[in-house]
């Protein structure tokens, strides 16, 4: 089976889950998108209110600024695999944290994702993105270096919407982009 075929068939799967109660109120799951050849693989937090409103990874405020640093890396958003280790809006409160019980039943879909896709680069938006690639570590300890794992790349930075909330944040964003830019 293509890898496309595979990607398709995992995300209706994604479509129908019921693994955890944010099923009941979700309009629509988030699997992701991008093509399944991509050799950059984006991962963020949870979908939030546009994302779930229309099925669509990072396509909010968050999801502008998102596209702001791609600018800044000089990589095209079309060429990259987006997605998050949730696929539904947490809730209630609307876009409140994922809960860690809801990432570890909705994880298997991220590494099958991983999986089909096999990226060597990896950005990793915020602490929840970190520490499903890495557990045991502090993000502080690695945003803004590039960690090389059984011959894979990965690169730890804030997640865009904490640049939106802090001008101090929104510098260090901008400078990680403009050293992944240096990588490619
Ligand atoms: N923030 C995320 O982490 N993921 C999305 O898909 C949208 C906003
Ligand atoms: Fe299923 Fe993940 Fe949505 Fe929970 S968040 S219902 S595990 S797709």
């Amino acid at each position: 089976m293509s890898k496309e075929r595979k990607l398709e068939k995992l995300h209706q799967k994604i479509k129908n889950c019921k693994k955890c109660p944010l099923w009941k109120t979700r309009k629509n799951t988030v699997p992701g998108e991008g093509p399944a050849n991509a050799k950059i693989f984006i991962c963020g937090q949870a979908p939030g209110v546009e994302e779930d409103r229309t099925g669509r990874p990072f396509i909010g405020k968050a999801g502008n600024f998102l596209n702001k640093l791609l600018k800044i890396a000089g990589i095209e958003r079309e060429k990259v695999f987006i997605t998050s280790p949730l696929k539904c809006l947490p809730q209630p409160p609307i876009n409140r944290k994922p809960k860690k019980e809801e990432i570890e039943t909705c994880l298997p879909y991220l590494k099958k994702q991983i999986e089909i896709i096999d990226p060597k680069y990896f950005i990793l938006l915020g602490e929840v993105a970190f520490s499903v690639f890495f557990p045991k570590e502090k993000l502080s300890n690695f945003r803004g270096k590039w960690i090389e794992k059984n011959g894979k790349f990965y690169f730890p930075t804030y997640h865009p919407a904490a640049g939106l909330r802090f001008p101090k944040i929104r510098e260090i964003l901008e400078r990680d982009f403009k050293k992944i830019k240096r990588q490619f």
